[in-house]
């Protein structure tokens, strides 16, 4: 095993709230165990066209409770073809870095893998997205974040929903995965949640709104997911209207994104940033870092990447259960 002496780190995709405790993480268990961290701005791109600075334990002062990323993120198409990532890995040896952190989600990781098995480069990565659609970690950074940011912008919504007695559809992010919607359901005592993994029939839909008016509640609210699957919240309101009911749509779109990291984001990034600079110094390469059942574990990417990721099933139960 190659000496590691420099660690490059990136954020790369879309962003979520407790990237920076993770690149704060990463640093400075780097810097701890005497090694030289360079920052890499935004994502791939950042890799191919040197936008590379080395970080001192300063750069990353009072980062841990801000949103964002202070490396930036970006698309790269270039890193999908063998061109840009050959140009990636001139830069990596130029720059002198030996072993590379990535945060990010499943395209970072489909990135990550090519890259690491084409170069026969030291990578691994931290699970950093709101969907938390990645397999092998019961959590992913930002997904808590996110999901306590619909429930409030829920809870608002509302007020307004029970004054004047109307149904609202609300979409939320997660194109192939409903854990924002179905957990959001759940925590606002939504009626329903339209989500990518299960079909719901319009029989089905109908019968929970209606089954809400019919028990005198005020309101009806249902969260759907922002995917093909469902439609998305237009494309629910559309069928709707057609049998005659009257939904407003609200997108909450890139409010999702944002904030201030919760206390458990910012664990979760702690956990496994620090983790990630400890599996390159055991050697480990080509895997996510995950926490399953509270203990760190170390997801190959062809795995974490898979899309296979399990909902909880008996969470809709719940959820209609508590709707009635
Ligand atoms: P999020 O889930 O939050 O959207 P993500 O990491 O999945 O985050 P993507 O935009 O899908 O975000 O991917 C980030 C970058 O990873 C892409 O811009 C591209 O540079 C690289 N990438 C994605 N898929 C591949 C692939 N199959 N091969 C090589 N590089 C890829």
């Amino acid at each position: 095993m190659r000496k590691i002496n420099c660690i490059g780190v990136l954020t790369s995709g879309g962003d979520a709230p407790g990237m920076n405790a993770a690149i704060r993480a990463v640093t400075r268990t780097a810097l701890f165990n005497h090694m030289q961290v360079k920052g890499i701005y935004h994502g791939y791109h950042g890799l191919i066209n040197d936008e590379v600075f080395e970080f001192r334990s300063e750069n990353v002062s009072n980062i841990i409770q801000r949103g964002g990323t202070i490396l930036k993120t970006a698309r790269c198409p270039e890193f999908r073809d063998y061109e840009g990532r050959r140009r990636a890995y001139d830069m990596l040896r130029k720059e002198k870095i030996d072993a590379l952190v990535v945060i990010g989600g499943n395209g970072t990781f489909s990135g990550a893998r090519e890259f690491g098995d084409e170069f026969d480069f030291p990578i691994v990565g931290v699970p950093g997205t709101i969907d938390n659609d990645l397999y092998g970690t019961d959590s992913t950074i930002g997904y808590d974040t996110a999901l306590n940011t619909i429930v409030r912008a829920v809870d608002q919504i509302k007020d307004t929903a029970e004054s004047h007695e109307r149904l609202f559809l609300i979409e939320v992010m997660g194109r192939d995965a409903g854990f924002l919607a179905l957990n959001g359901a759940l925590a606002t005592g939504s009626e329903a949640a339209v989500i990518p993994e299960i079909a719901t029939s319009e029989d089905l839909l109908e019968h929970l709104i209606q089954n809400g008016f019919r028990k005198r509640k005020k309101s009806s609210i249902v969260l759907v997911s922002e995917s093909d699957a469902t439609g998305g919240a237009q494309g629910v309101a559309k069928r709707l209207r057609e049998n005659g009911y009257e939904p407003h749509v609200t997108i909450l779109g890139h409010v999702q994104r944002g904030g201030t990291p919760t206390a458990s984001d910012r664990v979760l990034a702690c956990r496994t940033g620090v983790a990630a600079v400890d599996a390159l110094l055991e050697g480990q390469r080509g895997c996510m870092i995950g926490i399953k059942d509270d203990q760190i574990v170390y997801v190959p990417f062809s795995e974490a990447i898979k899309g296979e990721k399990p909902l909880d099933h008996h969470l809709i139960d719940i959820l209609r259960v508590l709707c009635i």
